[in-house]
């Protein structure tokens, strides 16, 4: 099997830290993923409004140190109960950026262009608050990895099953409309012209070759292939204008699969390998085969596109990664544990602390 360089990894599962470390250890090894970015979640759209973990940063820049020098994390920023005070709101975007490209991460992760996230914090990702944060990622070179968006369907209510509407994944009208979350990245663009920027899940763009290209017109704009709702099942039914695309910009593509540390249950197996062999598939093969609930068949690129994909735009991308403060560490952990008062968090950050 063809090593690969997976920009997309996640380690959101109620998992205790000690145990994720072993169940990436073998998924990576099964996976033959041998170099790998953590993305920080501390935020997600829940019916209750947003919910906060406090250790999403902190773990994932020790996952990095457990795993270097073949690990590279980004943080996520860390946003205030309401953003009413814009201005120290931008400040402290800024100081987190600063902080956290000092101490060991190699990026931002924005999970800010998600749907639900959006609607909650009324925030799209031009808005003038990220102004400076990205003017300083912009300046120094610094990578965002952005999810905006999500795949079109979910804007189809007369089409949609009811368990997806009861669960939240269909956005009626007083959720932003799906060009709007896609303008705002444009708006971003349009100020920042030189930011590192790269949009997961092919942007959601699958059925909009000519909006993906205009992405791509930037300089420093990449696509990661990460699946999501399925992006390249519908890039195969259209796959002569897509192939030329992915030829002209080759340098600007990233193999990402949301890789998670998948409970260890019966399912695991399955759980782990079901998008690093759907993407593989797609990439290495011209066979048949099912995903979810799709048929697709692989369009196969040759070695040279996927030297490219599967690995050298990670490292240009990424470069060496950065080096970690094991003196940050310490402090962080040790200052959320004084706030901390569930089981959970207080185990991972004392193994954190033990093990720096
Ligand atoms: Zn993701």
């Amino acid at each position: 099997m063809e090593k690969v360089y997976d920009v997309h990894v996640h380690y959101t599962f109620d998992i205790p830290l000690k145990e994720k470390i072993e169940i990436f250890k073998d998924e990576f090894s099964q996976t033959k993923t041998e170099k790998f970015c953590f993305l920080s979640l501390p935020h997600h759209a829940s019916k209750g409004g947003v919910l906060f973990d406090c250790c999403q940063n902190v773990s994932g820049l020790f996952l990095k140190k457990t795993f270097s020098p073949n690990a590279y994390a980004f943080a996520g920023l860390e946003h205030p109960e309401n953003h009413l005070d814009s201005e120290k709101v931008a400040r402290d975007f800024l100081t987190q950026a600063k902080t956290y490209l000092s101490v060991g991460f190699d990026g931002i992760k924005m999970l800010e262009g998600y749907p639900s996230l959006v609607k909650n914090w009324n925030l799209g990702v031009d808005d003038k608050v990220y102004d400076e944060f990205y003017s300083f990622m912009e300046k120094n070179g610094y990578p965002v990895l952005m999810h905006v968006a999500n795949p079109t369907q979910n804007w189809d209510l007369k089409n949609a099953s009811a368990q997806a509407i009861k669960d939240g994944r269909v956005y009626d009208s007083s959720y932003p409309t799906k060009s709007s979350l896609i303008n705002q990245v444009f708006n971003v663009l349009k100020k920042f012209p030189n930011l590192k920027l790269t949009l997961a899940h092919f942007g959601f763009l699958s059925d909009d070759v000519e909006k993906a290209e205009s992405f791509l017109s930037y300089p420093n704009t990449t696509f990661d292939l990460t699946p999501g709702g399925e992006q390249l099942i519908n890039m195969g039914k259209n796959w002569e204008s897509w192939l030329k695309l992915w030829q002209k910009y080759s340098d600007r593509i990233l193999y990402g699969t949301d890789f998670y540390a998948f409970p260890k249950d019966e399912k695991w197996q399955e759980n782990f390998l079901r998008r690093p062999n759907f993407v593989r598939q797609f990439i290495e093969t011209n066979g048949e085969f099912d995903y979810v609930d799709g048929r697709f068949r692989g369009v196969f690129l040759d070695a040279n596109l996927r030297e490219k994909i599967y690995r050298e735009n990670f490292v240009k991308l990424l470069d060496k990664p950065k080096e970690i403060s094991t003196d940050y560490l310490k402090k962080t952990a040790e200052e959320l544990l004084t706030r901390s008062n569930k089981e959970k968090e207080k185990d991972d950050l004392n193994y954190v602390l033990n093990n720096l």
